[in-house]
């Protein structure tokens, strides 16, 4: 691969929160980076202060395949690769598993797992072709301890960490590599952008949804900054063997280490003291 400092980079959802904070220190850096949103209709560049970096903002919605063809196509039309996809993009839905219907579960599903898989179906052509290429999902520590009342949320994250570990083995040998960083709560725009199920709270679940509810909010508001998230993508970049994983964050590390020592029944009553 070439030096990091003219690879390029595209990151979905860029316009907010993790995304955006990796996308500005990325280009500060010197990398060629391209960031989406949906809420953009033509494409407009920022300069980094020094150097040669770049963001370049485009529009994506990763629901829709003709939005991603339109993004590659026109990356490969301004650069000769794409050296480095991160899949960033995503957000949340709430609400008890009986109080979800099929379409709000399909919704949560199809922008966090199938946005990702749509992705990286669409750039892996590319990088088999290059051969060589990173792909950094953004999952959750909720993909890895399933949290009531966000049961959507955390499956959509438990598939995307089941697809990650399968695609990091199949495309070793176009010398692609797959990682993920799995960030706590954070403080982003995620929590103003959290959609509730339809029923939510008028159902019998509803008093106990909404001081969940109430104990998330609570969390992510006072969480920290997204530098954490961004620092686990820099030594991901940096680093010429990657992890599988990185939880970001301290105390994370040591719940989902403990999860995997401590006995079932005793994570479940742990987890359902917190939020239940
Ligand atoms: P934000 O809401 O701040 O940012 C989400 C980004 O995703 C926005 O830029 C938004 O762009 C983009 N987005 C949402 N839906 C789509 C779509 N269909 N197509 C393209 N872009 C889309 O949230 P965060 O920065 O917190 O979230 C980033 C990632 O981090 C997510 O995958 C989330 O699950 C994960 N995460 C967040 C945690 C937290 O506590 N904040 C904890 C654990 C994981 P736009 O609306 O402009 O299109």
């Amino acid at each position: 691969m070439q030096n990091n400092y003219s690879k390029v980079v595209l990151i979905t959802g860029a316009s907010s929160g993790i995304g955006k904070a990796t996308a500005y220190t990325l280009m500060e850096k010197g990398f060629k980076v391209y960031g989406t949103s949906r809420k953009i209709a033509s494409e407009t560049t920022v300069k980094a202060k020094k150097g040669n970096g770049f963001l370049k903002m485009i529009p994506l919605d990763v629901c829709s395949q003709e939005s991603i063809d339109n993004c590659i196509k026109y990356i490969l039309k301004e650069e000769s690769s794409i050296d480095i996809l991160i899949n960033n993009a995503g957000f949340g839905i709430a609400g008890s598993v009986e109080d979800t219907s099929f379409e709000e579960a399909f919704k949560q599903f199809d922008t966090n797992f199938f946005g990702v898989l749509r992705m990286c179906r669409a750039v892996l052509p590319k990088m088999r072709e290059q051969k060589n290429g990173l792909i950094i999902n953004i999952s959750s520590v909720a993909g890895l301890i399933s949290i009531p009342y966000q049961s959507m949320y955390s499956a959509s994250k438990y598939a995307l960490e089941a697809m990650t570990e399968a695609l990091r083995i199949e495309v070793k040998q176009f010398g692609i590599k797959v990682s993920m960083v799995e960030p706590g709560d954070t403080k982003t725009g995620f929590t103003a952008k959290r959609e509730y199920t339809h029923n939510s709270l008028n159902s019998v679940y509803s008093d106990k949804f909404k001081k969940s509810i109430k104990t998330m909010e609570r969390d992510e508001q006072n969480a920290p900054s997204p530098k954490l998230v961004v620092n686990a993508i820099l030594k991901i970049i940096n680093s010429d063997n990657p992890p599988i994983r990185i939880t970001a964050g301290f105390s994370y590390k040591i719940l989902v280490f403990l999860k995997r020592l401590l006995p079932s029944r005793f994570v479940e009553y742990v987890v359902s003291k917190i939020y239940s």
